[in-house]
C-alpha cells in the first residue's frame, strides 16, 4: 500500500461535478480517476448525489431514469454505483447513493426529535452540514484515504446547489490541499464549420465560480481528441493551466478510459494538488481486460425482450454483464432490443418468428401487466424452439407461468401481479409482503444467499452449492406447483429461506435454458464474469 504524505489529517475529496448538459459519461470519469487511484494503491471509494427529491431511485421509472441498482445491503440506488462497483471491484452500500429526499428525511427528523431544540432549522448549515456529515461519516467507517464524490445534474440546477454548497466548505473546512474539483463539460463539433468549440465550457466554469467553486481539472468530453488550440482557449477562459485540461474523447470501450486519463498526466496533476506520494499506477490486469472489450472474434445477436427498451439504460447492468461475458470468450455481443408489447398477438406473429434470428434471447427484471404477455410468448418461443433463453426475475417468473401454461398444461396459469383473481396463481405475492403498505424499499432486497441442488445446469455453472445474489422482488413462485413442474421434466434447481423460494428455473435437455429469481447482472465484473452470463453467451455462441 502507497503511503500519503501526513499533511492534514483525515481523508481527501474529489468532487466531481457536470456542466453544458447530462449525460456526458460523468460516472465513467468518476469510476475511473478512483479506478487509477486505486491501482496506485489508496484505498478508494466513490459517492453519488443526486439531487433529486425521492430518498432512493426505487421509486422512479426505468424509462425517466435508467436502471434501478440493488446494492448487497438492499439499497435501490442510481444505476452509478454500477459503474463504481464494475470499475473497482468492490461491493458499496447504499450509503454511497446521497439524494436530496434522504438528507431531508434525516434533517427533519433529527428536528422531530428535538435534536436542533431553539434554533431555525436551515439550509444553510443544517442541511449542509448533514452532506458533509454524511460524506465524512463514509470515509472514517471505511477507513477510505480518498473518496471521489460524483454530484449528479448540471451545475446551474437550483436543485443541486446546497450539495455545491457543501461541498465548497469541505474544501474551505478540511483543506486546499485535501480537495481536488474536477469539472466535466463537453465541445461540440458543429457538422458545418468541424471545428471543436469551447463556449459552453467556459460558460460552465464561469456557472462554477459564481457559486465560489474553482476547478482544479477539466475532463472535457469530445468526439475525437480536444485540438491544442481549444485546449489554450479553455485554459485561458478557465484559468485552469493546460496539462489540468484533460480530453475525454470517445474510446473503444469505457473501461479504456482510466488508461486515457493516465495518458495525459491526469494523476499528476492530481497528486500535486493532494499532495498524494508514489501515485504511479500498477496495471496489472487492467489493461487486458480492457483490451478483451474490443479485440473480438465473431460476434453473437441477443435480443432482450422487455417492457423498458425505449431507454436502453433501463438494463445497463445486464449491458454490461452480457459484455463481460462475451469479452470473456472473445465476443462482440450485439444487442437488439425488441418491445414485448410487440409479441403479444400470436397468430401469425412475424415479430415473434423474428426472434428465431438471435442466437440467444435475454428477459431482465421488469414492473406490470403491459407486456407481459409477449414475453411469455417469447419465453415459451425459446423452448419450443431451442433457443439460448436467459431470463432474471420478471424473466424468471415468467417462464414460469409460460411453462406451466404450455407445457403442464394449466391454461389459467398466472402471476397475480397480472391478474390478481387468477384461478391458478402460480407466481403469487411473498406472504411477508402482503402487509406492507408503502411502496418504496419494501421489496426483498438486497444480498440472500442460495442453495444450489446437485446434478444441475446451475450446478455445472457455478461449480459451487451455496451462492450469494442480490434480489429485489415482491413475488415468487408458488410451490403449490412444484410437482407438476418436476412431472413434466423441469429441473427446479436453486432454494433459499431453507427451501421456502425457488431461485433457478431450468429446462434439461435444452441448449440453455436458464432463470433465475435473483439478479445475476448486479455480480458482474469486466474481467469476471457472472457465471450464468457466461453459460448463456456461450450456449449462444455455439449456433445451432
Ligand atoms: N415484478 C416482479 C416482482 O415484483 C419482478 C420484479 C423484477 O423483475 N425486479 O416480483
Amino acid at each position: 500500500m502507497r503511503s500519503i504524505r501526513k499533511q492534514v489529517e483525515g481523508p481527501k475529496f474529489i468532487f466531481v461535478t457536470g456542466g453544458v448538459m447530462s449525460g456526458l459519461g460523468k460516472g465513467v470519469i468518476t469510476s475511473s480517476t478512483a479506478k487509477l487511484l486505486q491501482l496506485s494503491g489508496f484505498r478508494v471509494s466513490c459517492v453519488k448525489i443526486d439531487p433529486y427529491v425521492n430518498c432512493d431511485a426505487g421509486t422512479m421509472n426505468p424509462i425517466a431514469h435508467g436502471e434501478v441498482f440493488v446494492t448487497d445491503d438492499g439499497g435501490e440506488c442510481d444505476m452509478d454505483l454500477g459503474n463504481y462497483e464494475r470499475f473497482l471491484d468492490i461491493a458499496l452500500s447504499k450509503d454511497h447513493n446521497l439524494t436530496t429526499g434522504r438528507v431531508y428525511l434525516d434533517v427533519i427528523r433529527a428536528e422531530r426529535e428535538g435534536k436542533y431544540l431553539g434554533q431555525c432549522v436551515q439550509i444553510i448549515p443544517h442541511v449542509t452540514d448533514a452532506i458533509k456529515n454524511h460524506l465524512r461519516k463514509i470515509a472514517r467507517s471505511e477507513n477510505l484515504e480518498i473518496v471521489v464524490v460524483e454530484c449528479g445534474g448540471t451545475v446551474g440546477d437550483i436543485e443541486s446547489l446546497p450539495f455545491l454548497e457543501a461541498l465548497r466548505q469541505l474544501e474551505l473546512e478540511v483543506g486546499h490541499s485535501n480537495t481536488l474539483f474536477i469539472h466535466v463539460t463537453l465541445a461540440p463539433i458543429l457538422d458545418v464549420v468541424g471545428e471543436q468549440k469551447t463556449k459552453p465550457t467556459q460558460h460552465s466554469v464561469q456557472e462554477l465560480r459564481r457559486i465560489g467553486i474553482q476547478p482544479d481539472i477539466l475532463a472535457v468530453r469530445c468526439r475525437t481528441k480536444l485540438t491544442s488550440e481549444a485546449r489554450r482557449k479553455i485554459s485561458l477562459f478557465a484559468s485552469i493551466e493546460e496539462n489540468s485540461v484533460v480530453s475525454c474523447h470517445d474510446a473503444p470501450s469505457i473501461y479504456k478510459i482510466p488508461e486515457l486519463l493516465e495518458s495525459q498526466g491526469m494523476l499528476d496533476v492530481i497528486s500535486e494538488k493532494l499532495r498524494l506520494e508514489n501515485c504511479s499506477p500498477r496495471w496489472l490486469n487492467w489493461r487486458s481486460i480492457a483490451k478483451s472489450f474490443h479485440t473480438y472474434e465473431g460476434s453473437i445477436r441477443i435480443a432482450i425482450v422487455g417492457k423498458y427498451v425505449s431507454l436502453p439504460d433501463s438494463y445497463v447492468s445486464v449491458y454490461h454483464a452480457l459484455s463481460h461475458a462475451g469479452a470473456s470468450i472473445g465476443k462482440k455481443i450485439e444487442v437488439n432490443w425488441v418491445e414485448s408489447q410487440k409479441l403479444e398477438n400470436t397468430t401469425g406473429s412475424s415479430g415473434l418468428h423474428h426472434l428465431r434470428t438471435y442466437d440467444g434471447i435475454l428477459v431482465p427484471g421488469g414492473f406490470g401487466k403491459r407486456g407481459s404477455e409477449g414475453i411469455i410468448n417469447a419465453a415459451n418461443f425459446a423452448r419450443l424452439e431451442n433457443i439460448p433463453y436467459l431470463g432474471i426475475c420478471f424473466g424468471f417468473q415468467l417462464a414460469i407461468v409460460a411453462a406451466l401454461r404450455n407445457l403442464c398444461l394449466i391454461e389459467n396459469a398466472n402471476s397475480t401481479e397480472l391478474d390478481p383473481d387468477t384461478k391458478d396463481p402460480v407466481i403469487d405475492y411473498m406472504p411477508e409482503q402482503r402487509s406492507t403498505t408503502e411502496l418504496g424499499g419494501s421489496m426483498r432486497l438486497g444480498n440472500h444467499e442460495i442453495n444450489i441442488v446437485p446434478t444441475t445446469l446451475a450446478l455445472d455453472i457455478y461449480k459451487n452449492d451455496k451462492i450469494f445474489r442480490r434480489h429485489r422482488h415482491r413475488y415468487e413462485f408458488n410451490q403449490h406447483y412444484r410437482n407438476i413442474l418436476l412431472d413434466n421434466g423441469v429441473a427446479l434447481s436453486a432454494f433459499s429461506d431453507s427451501g421456502k423460494r425457488l431461485e433457478i428455473f431450468e429446462i434439461p435437455n435444452h441448449r440453455f435454458y436458464f432463470a433465475s429469481q435473483y439478479h445475476s447482472e448486479f455480480s458482474s465484473r469486466p474481467g469476471k464474469p457472472e457465471e450464468a452470463f457466461v453459460g448463456f453467451v456461450r450456449a449462444a455462441a455455439l449456433k445451432s
